[in-house]
């Protein structure tokens, strides 16, 4: 194995996102759609987003990161290489 100088980027799927039924991924999907138009990033096929957002995204889920990062993940959304990247809070 390479000796990693950084950890695993969070690296979301923008086109299977657009497959994804809104009714559940609606939240993501606005979430992402701010984030591309705040940094004027239209033309990715994917997007790197920070560490904070999936935590912010797990808030409006009402779901811990690591279970909202296994969703993303089954989903197809989310790199399979960000299991374990965002840590839950201590209680
Ligand atoms: P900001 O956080 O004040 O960042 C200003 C600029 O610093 C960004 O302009 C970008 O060029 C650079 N920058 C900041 N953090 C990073 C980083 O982790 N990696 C890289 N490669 N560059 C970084 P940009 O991209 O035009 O974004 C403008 C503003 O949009 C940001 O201001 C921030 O308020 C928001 N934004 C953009 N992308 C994200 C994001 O992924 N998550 C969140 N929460 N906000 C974002
Ligand atoms: P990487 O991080 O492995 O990204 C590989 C390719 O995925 C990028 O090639 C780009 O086509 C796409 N990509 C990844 N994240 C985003 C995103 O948030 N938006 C969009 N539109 N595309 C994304 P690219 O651009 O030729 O970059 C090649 C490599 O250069 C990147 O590999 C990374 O190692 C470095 N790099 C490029 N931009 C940045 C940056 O803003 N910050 C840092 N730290 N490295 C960067
Ligand atoms: P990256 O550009 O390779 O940045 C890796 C990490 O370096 C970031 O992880 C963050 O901890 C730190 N970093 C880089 N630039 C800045 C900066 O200007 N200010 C601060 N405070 N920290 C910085 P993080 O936040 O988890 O972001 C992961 C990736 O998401 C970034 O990789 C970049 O590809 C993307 N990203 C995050 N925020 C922005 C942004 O505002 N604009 C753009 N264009 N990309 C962003």
């Amino acid at each position: 194995a390479a000796a990693a100088a950084a950890p695993p980027r969070l690296i979301l799927d923008l086109e299977a996102l657009q497959h994804l039924d809104t009714s559940e991924a609606g939240p993501l999907m606005r979430y992402t759609a701010t984030i591309q138009a705040q940094r004027g990033d239209y033309n990715g096929k994917v997007l790197s987003i920070r560490q904070d957002d999936l935590r912010t995204l797990a808030v409006i889920y009402d779901e811990s990161p690591t279970t909202l990062t296994e969703r993303f993940i089954s989903w197809g959304v989310l790199n399979p290489e960000a299991r374990g990247e965002v840590e839950d809070a201590e209680a």
